[in-house]
């Protein structure tokens, strides 16, 4: 927390230590809420219609009201940036029912809480980028909801820690002998020509996945939506990791072993350069 650090809090910007929630918030009982990490380029955040589709989809499905319209949530973004003189970095937004004496069901009142931080970007390094990262598999202990972005992240926690406990940048979760995604990123492999992602069925929409399998195929790779065994997934030329704040990744060794050559492939590269090119695109709109 930077001094002087302000915070978005039910409509209001209060300085980070007068920032204060219920000690009965249901988020804080029953993980009750969702949450979105948008990214902001040039002082503008990034993809933001995307992350508050995600984020109306979700509070449809947890029937969690939003207390803001979608333009005063865009301005709330926009200017908890501003306030945090954060240029490049990103917001981090929490929904939760709100405080209520703890009972399971739903309050017949409910005050939802509305949070958001502002924060430097905590990307990979620049080598990460350049000769890519170790991932780790790990059993995928999650529930059957994974498409909406609750703040319930226990067993993605559990994963996460496995592998950087084994020197792993990310877990690649495996459900049912097939590889679903990342703790906190989407997952794709490369064989022969063709792109493999899980399709969304049971994990996360990730924006940046969509983006990628969009701008890969305006780029004439053939890009399938199919879950691959683990078995197969080993025997990949290619894995890159995407996300918000990881961009695009690539992965060169999965459980000890070299994936492909070692050394980050040419579709990877092909994800890791269109990626580059659309945020600095991003920054000119920003600057204009
Ligand atoms: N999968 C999971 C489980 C995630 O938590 C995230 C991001 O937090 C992603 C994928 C990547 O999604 P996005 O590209 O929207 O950041």
């Amino acid at each position: 927390m930077a001094s002087g650090e302000m915070v978005f809090l039910n409509g209001e910007l209060v300085p980070y230590g007068e920032a204060k929630i219920s000690v009965e918030d249901r988020g804080f009982n029953f993980a009750d809420g969702l949450y979105e990490v948008t990214r902001i380029v040039g002082g503008r955040p990034f993809r933001v219609e995307d992350h508050l589709d995600r984020l109306e989809a979700g509070a449809r499905s947890l029937e969690i009201e939003i207390p803001s319209t979608r333009a005063d949530l865009l301005e709330a973004i926009t200017s908890v940036a501003a306030a945090n003189g954060i240029g490049e970095g990103i917001v981090y937004l929490r929904l939760t029912r709100g405080p209520a004496p703890r009972g399971h069901a739903f309050p017949e009142a409910p005050n939802p809480t509305l949070v958001m931080l502002a924060r430097p970007l905590a990307a990979p390094s620049r080598e990460d980028y350049e000769a890519g990262v170790a991932v780790v598999t790990a059993p995928d202990l999650r529930w059957g909801y994974c498409e909406v972005k609750t703040i319930g992240l226990l067993p993605n926690v559990l994963a996460f820690q496995r592998a950087r406990s084994e020197g792993g940048f990310e877990a690649v979760l495996v459900r049912d002998g097939i590889v679903t995604e990342g703790s906190h990123t989407s997952v794709f492999c490369v064989r022969g020509d063709k792109v493999y992602t899980h399709p969304v069925d049971n994990i996360l929409p990730g924006i940046t996945r969509r983006y990628l399998i969009e701008v890969l195929r305006s780029e004439d790779v053939e890009v399938v939506e199919l879950g691959i065994p683990v078995d197969e997934f080993r025997r990949a030329d290619e894995i890159f990791l995407t996300g918000t704040t990881t961009a695009v990744l690539p992965v060169t060794r999965l459980d000890g072993d070299a994936v492909g050559s070692g050394r980050p492939g040419e579709i990877t590269r092909l994800g890791i350069e269109l990626y580059r090119r659309d945020l600095e695109e991003a920054r000119k709109r920003a600057g204009s």
